[in-house]
Parts: structure tokens; C-alpha cells; sequence
């Protein structure tokens, strides 16, 4: 039989992508389904990084890459968070990982023991509780409540950190799905606690070009917190790169030293030429990242707008990141069920919150993946049918 770690990854039957599983399903049999699921930015990844990864690929670069990384992408990567944090930032402190995923796995592998508690701020992205799973520890959810942005309390947090002799607590912002770009009060917050409990910070910063309202801070800059954070970054956003399966982990030199023996016992590195795709891609600067990053400002205005006129859907802030969060409770439906309805009546296919953490139940999500146009229409059927139950 299987082992109980890999059946544990899908645990109670739904790994919160059932209603993407459904509407591809639908696809497949030829329905117009308009998908609002998965966060993948719709852009493809830029010619000129293509043609960096080519002419590294043609140029030789296909043999084995070495482990952390080749040096001038983890000096391009350091480089990067010292200019954006304040932080000094150097190779040591940097692992390249095959994407995000992959260093939230090495995080909590560096964090946790087998069987300690890893806390998690709810809402949360999908893998989450998988993933430290994955890594031999046991997920425990911190709630948010929806009437406070969603943002972690400090009090509740303590109290779940004593209790639970948590050993570490993985935050994220910009927030998939809420929206919300933590403030400085709550970081501060966050990190008082990471020090009173002698938790490990993991900080999923992979929005962290996506900024609308505000700016980005990262938990790291505080006051005796390089020591104890681990920063997961990525390119799959940010550049468009999601298929090229590239980012890092970065944070205190000897954990990451210390990783470079995971690496090695799992994934033996990233690809060469995406490496040095990647290192093109972040020697371009902001500017890059600003244009692509654009559409999805420009969207999230529009559906500002659009949700504006009425009053039934309401709006979370949406500060950050490519999603909209919408508070559907006016309806009186679970999330799911207004993700099942609305699949089934308007062929519109939306996470439902609950796949993000009991919290986020009454909420569905929504990726600003699509072009404006047919954005604006899903918007406005989305509105009408939750008009149709309220
Ligand atoms: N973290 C968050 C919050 C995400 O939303 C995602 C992807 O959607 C990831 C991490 C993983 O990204 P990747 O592995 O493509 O870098």
C-alpha cells in the first residue's frame, strides 16, 4: 500500500482545486468555460529571455548546473534583496530552487523537525498544508478574520505558537488570495512574536513586484529578524517564468549551506540555461518587471470599478498581487456553492475561499489573468448572478 506521508497530501479527498479539475473537465468536452482559477499570469514569458535561454542552451550550458545555483544568478539574486530590502544580501545567503514551490519545501525541511507544528496565517496559497507535509511536519492554520483585512493578530498568534510548540510560521506578501500587502504594524507584530516563540519566519514574497496600493516590506529588514527568516522568491510571476520553474530561497548563510545538501539528495539543481535565462531576466531591472506587471494593475482598477456599481460582491482591498478576493456572503453561499453555481449556470470558473483555509468560507477568488474585455464580462455576469441570490 501506499505510505500514509503521500496519502496525506490530498487529505479529505480535496486538494482545493476541484472546481479547476471541473472546469477543465467542461473544456475538454467543448463548453466555453471562462477560467478565473489558477494564478498564472497570461502574458508569455518575454522574447528576450527566450533568447537568452537559447543561446545559453545552443552555447553548451545543458550539463548538470551546480547545486545552489550558478554564482552570478545567486550575486544577481543577492543583489536584487539587498537593493529591495536594505538587507546585506550575499551568494551565501541564497539557494536557486525550481521555482517557489520548491523552496517553501526546503524551508520548512530546514525548519521544522518531523512531526513539529508549522503555522500558517490562513488564507493561505493551496500547497501550503501539502507541502509541510511533504517536509514531515504538521500544518496548523492561524485564522484571520475577514473584518481586520484578513492579517494576522498578534495575540492569537502567540497563543497558537505556545501552545502548539510551533517551530516556525509561513507568512505571505503580497497575499494570494487575499490581496492584502501587510503594513508595517503587522510585520512588526509578526516578528515580535517569531522572537518571543524562537519560531523560524518563512516569507513567501513571490508577488513581490505586485504592489498597487502601498509598498512591499519584507519581515526580513526588521530588527533581529535576518536570522531567522527564510525568504522564498521566485521569477514565475514576476516574469512570467512559471513554466521555467525558477526561484530561491535566501536567509541566514549556514541554513542555506545546509540546503545545498537537499538539493542534492532531490531536485540536483535547476537547469543551466534557465539559470542563465534568469539572470538576463533580473539583470533587466524594474523595468521589466513593471511591464508586466501592468495589465494586472490596470485590470484590478477596472474591476474596481465595475464591482464599485454595486453593492452586492464587495471588494477586498486588493493592494497587491493578481487576484481579486470577493466578499460574496450577501448571497448567502458558501463560497463553494457560489463556485459550483456559477460554474454550472454562467460557465464561469472561480476559486472558491475555502480552498484557502476555513477563514476565507463566504469569498471566492478571482485571477486577473484574462484580457480586460472578457475580465470586465465575467465581472458583470458575476455580479448579476450573485444579484440573482441576494
Ligand atoms: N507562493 C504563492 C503564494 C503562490 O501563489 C505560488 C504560485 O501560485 C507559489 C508560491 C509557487 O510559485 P512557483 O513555484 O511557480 O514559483
Amino acid at each position: 500500500s501506499l505510505s500514509s506521508r503521500i496519502s496525506s497530501l490530498n487529505a479529505g479527498g480535496s486538494d482545493g482545486w476541484g472546481i479547476f479539475y471541473k472546469a477543465r473537465a467542461l473544456k475538454a468536452q467543448g463548453a466555453a468555460v471562462i477560467e478565473l482559477t489558477i494564478g498564472e499570469p497570461d502574458a508569455r514569458t518575454d522574447p528576450a529571455i527566450l533568447d537568452a535561454l537559447s543561446a545559453s542552451a545552443r552555447g553548451g550550458h545543458t550539463g548538470y548546473a551546480v547545486v545552489p545555483g550558478i554564482p552570478a544568478l545567486r550575486d544577481a539574486i543577492a543583489a536584487r534583496l539587498t537593493r529591495r530590502t536594505g538587507v546585506p544580501t550575499t551568494r551565501d545567503n541564497v539557494l536557486v530552487t525550481p521555482g517557489g514551490q520548491s523552496a517553501l519545501f526546503a524551508a520548512h525541511m530546514a525548519a521544522c523537525d518531523p512531526g513539529q507544528t508549522a503555522l500558517m496565517v490562513e488564507p493561505y496559497y493551496v500547497t501550503y498544508p501539502g507541502t509541510i507535509r511533504t517536509a514531515g511536519a504538521r500544518p496548523v492554520a492561524v485564522p484571520t478574520d475577514p473584518a481586520r483585512g484578513f492579517l494576522p493578530d498578534p495575540a492569537p498568534l502567540a497563543r497558537i505558537a505556545a501552545q502548539t510548540g510551533a517551530a516556525s510560521l509561513l507568512v505571505n506578501t503580497p497575499n494570494n488570495p487575499t490581496g492584502a500587502v501587510y503594513p508595517a504594524a503587522t510585520l512588526a507584530g509578526i516578528a515580535e512574536v517569531a522572537q518571543a516563540q524562537d519560531l523560524w519566519l518563512i516569507s513567501d514574497e513571490v508577488y513581490d513586484t505586485q504592489i498597487w496600493q502601498g509598498q512591499h516590506l519584507s519581515p526580513r529588514a526588521l530588527p533581529g529578524m535576518a536570522e531567522r527568516t527564510l525568504v522564498v522568491g521566485s521569477l514565475s510571476k514576476s516574469h512570467a517564468m512559471t513554466g521555467s520553474r525558477i526561484g530561491w530561497l535566501a536567509g541566514p548563510a549556514e541554513a542555506l549551506a545546509a540546503l545545498v545538501d537537499l538539493a542534492t539528495n532531490t531536485t540536483y539543481g535547476v537547469p543551466g540555461y534557465i539559470q542563465d535565462a534568469a539572470l538576463f531576466a533580473l539583470t533587466q531591472g524594474p523595468d521589466l518587471e513593471q511591464r508586466i506587471a501592468a495589465p494586472f494593475r490596470r485590470r484590478r482598477d477596472l474591476a474596481r470599478q465595475i464591482l464599485g456599481a454595486q453593492r452586492v460582491v464587495r471588494l477586498m482591498p486588493s493592494d497587491g498581487a493578481m487576484y481579486l478576493f470577493l466578499d460574496i456572503r450577501a448571497t448567502g453561499l458558501s463560497g463553494e456553492g457560489f463556485a459550483e453555481a456559477l460554474l454550472d449556470s454562467q460557465r464561469i470558473a472561480v476559486m472558491p475561499g475555502e480552498s484557502f483555509g476555513p477563514s476565507a468560507a463566504g469569498f471566492v477568488r478571482v485571477a486577473l489573468t484574462l484580457p480586460d474585455d472578457l475580465l470586465a464580462e465575467a465581472l458583470q455576469r458575476i455580479c448579476s448572478f450573485a444579484a440573482g441570490r441576494a
